[in-house]
């Protein structure tokens, strides 16, 4: 395979919630390729695996048929290619080149955005591939309908086949994920070492395997043992940075501007549901994401007090069960935060 990183198998990725589906459908396509899932299109934010996953159905697929022609290759090097192709003459080499694979894995096609020309070549491989029952993989750092400067037609044939989200990791999962990394590198780490980890470090998969190798290698340098003190010392840089971002006074700053109201209508004592919403929704990343107390966390909301708090997390917490635009903001604006 081109390109193919064997380091990046389905044994060593660990399926979580946030990724269940993600994680089923590149099970199935590695299984059945050119099937029912043709194009799986994989979206979600940085570091969440999607790479990792579509790697490892092409290994797969390599490994069931070492001659297959599986191709894997970023966005920004499929338009560098076409590029040169056109300069010297060659496009059709490049046609044929794409259109004889059994599959084609292109990662974060979002860079195919406004690149007209290349969009039209993708096009047509595309077309070629589809009826010819060849697989692809296309990763995007964001729902395809939401990709500006993306033709139409492309929008419209990326969910021809199955369109799947990969969410950050929840809690359970990124400890799961610590525990493995530190046995593939051959380290004994805790369960509350990595719990600390990982209940420090939200953002994403990348983000904590750094932390991790950053434990790791402070424990090499010091002797010492990893123990969840010891992770403490070893992040406290890394955390200080993290704490200094996510304060209140940005999560105010940030909810205000998502839902365009004013940072002074959260701290005042308008109860109308376009103001109260939005302040309920910022006290719980409050709580989600510092280390305030309650009596803290409404002392800054104008100087409510902790019940209110208490009720606004409890109210928040209900409505991402119940309420499909405030779990969507919710995790919007956990991410705007924490990435
Ligand atoms: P993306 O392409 O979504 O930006 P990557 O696939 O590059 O993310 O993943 C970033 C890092 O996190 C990689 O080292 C990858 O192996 C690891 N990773 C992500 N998700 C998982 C998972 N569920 N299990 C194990 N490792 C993961
Ligand atoms: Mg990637």
């Amino acid at each position: 395979g081109a390109n193919l990183n064997n380091s990046f198998t389905f044994d060593n990725f660990i399926e979580g919630k946030s990724n269940q589906l993600a994680h089923a459908a590149a099970l199935q396509v590695a299984e059945n390729p050119g099937g029912a899932y043709n194009p799986l299109f994989i979206y979600g934010g940085v570091g969440l695996g999607k790479t990792h996953l579509m790697q490892a159905v092409g290994t797969e697929l390599m490994r069931h048929n070492p001659n297959a022609k599986v191709v894997y290759l970023h966005s920004e090097r499929f338009v560098a290619d076409m590029v040169k192709a056109l300069q010297l003459n060659a496009i059709n080499d490049f046609k044929r080149y794409y259109r004889t694979v059994d599959a084609l894995l292109i990662d974060d096609i979002q860079f195919f955005a406004g690149k007209d020309r290349t969009q039209e070549e993708f096009f047509h491989t595309f077309n070629a591939l589809l009826e010819g029952g060849q697989q692809m993989i296309l990763t995007c750092d964001r729902y395809p309908k939401e990709i500006q400067g993306l033709e139409d037609r492309l929008k419209s044939r990326f969910g021809w086949g199955l369109t799947v989200a990969i969410e950050p990791p929840e809690l359970e999962t990124r400890v799961a994920i610590l525990m493995s990394k530190a046995e593939e590198s051959g380290i004994k780490l805790s369960y509350d070492s990595a719990f600390f980890i990982a209940q420090k470090i939200r953002s994403n998969v990348r983000e904590l395997e750094g932390a991790l190798k950053r434990v790791i290698a402070n424990s090499h340098f010091t002797g010492r043992a990893i123990t969840p003190d010891f992770v403490r010392e070893s992040l406290k840089d890394l955390l200080a940075l993290q704490d200094k971002l996510v304060n209140i006074d940005n999560i105010q700053r940030i909810v205000a501007e998502y839902y365009k109201i004013k940072i002074s209508d959260l701290l005042s004592k308008r109860r109308s549901r376009s103001v109260a919403r939005p302040r309920q929704v910022a006290m719980s990343l409050a709580k989600e994401l510092t280390n305030h107390s309650l009596p803290e966390i409404g002392d800054a909301f104008g100087g409510r007090d902790h019940t209110t708090a208490l009720h606004a997390i409890r109210k928040i917490k209900e409505l991402q069960d119940t309420d499909s635009d405030i779990r969507e903001d919710y995790k919007q604006l956990m991410r705007i935060l924490t990435t």
